[in-house]
């Protein structure tokens, strides 16, 4: 019976699996075709100057108007994307309509977008941010790119190249949820960042003594480098003035402002936009 059972349970196993692969190359086919029929939006997430009290800048992010599954985040199809190499084109649009987006907003407000490991590698991102800001007419201190430590892990010497590039174009360089993933100080020593950006994590934990010992390890490791230094993902009152204590000199979070729709950003960014949040 054991036996039978056991049998059983991997025919349902098989199912599953069979089921999750279609599931798969459907999903990597709309995403296929969803770039072409423009099925992608970006939203835009206001950051602010904790100084000065002004949003200086706002980040990107790529949301995917699917036809029957709705408003679909990048964890779902991002992944997909970087596995398939569609994050290339996918990336391509995504500088394109950032730049293109951000020139409408005033002088003072950058936007941030995040790029993937492929795109640093393989994706000629030079020459299309390059593209990007020559069509648009972005001045090129107005664009942050964001990357993570996954994307410098392999091919360093290539990749340092590919970020000196960028950093000669005048773009700035932001590491992008610092503290996860294979941190290695070595980075810090080897690319040419700007902006170290705290990982949300920390921020969620901050009340915890030893947390918020190592934001103020990284606030001192940041600043001393030169670098800005981000706090992600603030959602409360007291995460903020945690963070604000430790030293950080930038703050984004739902607190501050959720990702809104290209066309409310004009106001989430505007002068007196960060005290509306603060009061709602
Ligand atoms: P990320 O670059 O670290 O972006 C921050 C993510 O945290 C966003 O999720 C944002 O909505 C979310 N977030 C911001 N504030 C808060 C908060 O206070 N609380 C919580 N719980 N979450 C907050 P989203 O939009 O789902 O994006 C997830 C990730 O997808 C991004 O993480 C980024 O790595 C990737 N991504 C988004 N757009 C692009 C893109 O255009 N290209 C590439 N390559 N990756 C992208
Ligand atoms: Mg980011
Ligand atoms: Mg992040
Ligand atoms: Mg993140």
């Amino acid at each position: 019976r054991a036996k039978a059972e056991g049998r059983n349970t991997f025919r349902f196993f098989e199912a599953a699996m069979d089921e999750a692969v279609e599931e798969r190359r459907r999903l990597e086919l709309d995403l296929r075709l969803a770039l072409q029929r423009g099925e992608f939006e970006l939203h835009y997430q206001p950051i602010l100057d904790i100084a000065s009290g002004a949003i200086t800048s706002a980040e990107a992010l790529v949301r995917w108007r699917h036809p029957t599954r709705g408003l679909v985040p990048p964890g779902t199809f991002i992944p997909l994307a970087e596995e398939t190499g569609l994050i290339v084109p996918l990336g391509e649009w995504v500088l394109r309509a950032a730049t293109h987006d951000a020139r409408r907003w005033p002088a003072h407000v950058s936007v941030a977008v995040n790029v993937s490991a492929l795109q640093v590698r393989h994706g000629h991102l030079v020459r299309t941010v390059r593209a990007a800001l020559e069509a648009t007419g972005l001045p090129a201190r107005r664009l942050e790119l964001e990357i993570t430590e996954s994307a410098l892990m392999t091919d360093n010497e290539h990749v340092c190249e590919v970020l000196h590039d960028l950093r000669g174009l005048g773009v700035r360089i932001a590491l992008d949820d610092f503290g996860t993933g294979y941190s290695s100080l070595s980075y810090l020593r080897q690319f040419p960042f700007d902006k170290l950006k705290i990982d949300r994590s920390f921020i969620s934990g901050i009340r915890d003594p030893e947390t918020a010992a190592i934001v103020r390890a990284i606030v001192a490791l940041g600043t001393s480098l030169g670098m800005v230094v981000t706090a992600e993902g603030i959602e409360t009152p007291e995460q903020f003035a945690l963070a604000r204590a430790e030293g950080c000199t930038t703050a984004q979070g739902y607190l501050i402002g959720r990702p809104c729709a290209a066309g409310d950003v004009l106001a989430a960014v505007l002068p007196g936009a960060a005290a509306r949040a603060a009061r709602r």
